[in-house]
């Protein structure tokens, strides 16, 4: 029986460096990461079906009526979601998928998928978390307050998650999220349709053969 690639969701608060740690792990490794569709303007340099599918709210509505996302939610005026069919034929195919979502999108997607991998990136401090946002330069001062402020908040749902990464250096939170993703392969919940309701003889085979 074919493997089913894992679900890795990526999350936790404007800042945290998600995307750089993401960028990091596509040059690394064979992940396939989902492109979210969105409601907000392109920022300069971004690419339509390649940093995000940018589509208007009315085609957002229809696609939610038409069950096309894995979840979706509203993030600072913005709709983000994850367009379903595609993470599902490449999780079947045997892939391993990457999300990289906001934590009211990865909390929707822990009640539907229990078998994904929740990792929250927490940022060294609150004070390089801050930096960041402003470093980032793309936000109006209102804007970065609001971001700042829903970070503060969103910290305290790391507790939902199995995996806290603190981003202290990319390069050392990428190590991290690969011994999590080899770990995750070696668990016996994860193989045991395949090997645990099998008798004695059979495992051998299915392990070994
Ligand atoms: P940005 O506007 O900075 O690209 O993204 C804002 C936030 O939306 C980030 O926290 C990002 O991870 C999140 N986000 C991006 N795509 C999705 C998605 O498909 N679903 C959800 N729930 N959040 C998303």
């Amino acid at each position: 029986m074919k493997e089913k690639g894992l679900l890795l969701v990526i999350s936790g608060p404007s800042g945290a460096g998600k995307g750089t740690i993401c960028k990091a792990l596509l040059d690394n490794n064979e992940f396939w990461l989902s492109v979210s569709a969105t409601t907000r303007q392109p920022r300069e340099g971004e690419i339509d079906s390649k940093n995000y599918f940018f589509i208007t709210k009315d085609e957002f509505k229809q696609r939610i009526e038409k069950d096309d996302f894995l979840e979706y939610a509203e993030v600072y005026g913005n709709y983000y979601g994850t367009p379903k069919s595609n993470v599902l034929k490449v999780l079947e195919s045997g892939k391993d998928v990457i999300l990289e979502i906001d934590i009211q999108g990865a909390l929707k997607v822990k009640e539907a998928f229990r078998e994904g991998i929740f990792i929250f990136i927490l940022p060294p401090s609150m004070e390089e978390l801050k930096q960041r946002i402003i470093r980032r330069g793309s936000e109006t001062p209102e804007s970065l307050m609001t971001r700042f402020k829903s970070a503060y908040k969103e910290i305290n749902y790391v507790s939902k998650y199995s995996y806290a990464v603190v981003n202290d250096t990319v390069e050392e939170a990428v190590k991290k999220i690969e011994s999590i993703v080899v770990a995750e392969r070696c668990r016996v919940d994860r193989i045991k349709d395949t090997i645990l309701n099998s008798k004695e003889e059979s495992i051998h085979e299915q392990l070994y053969d």
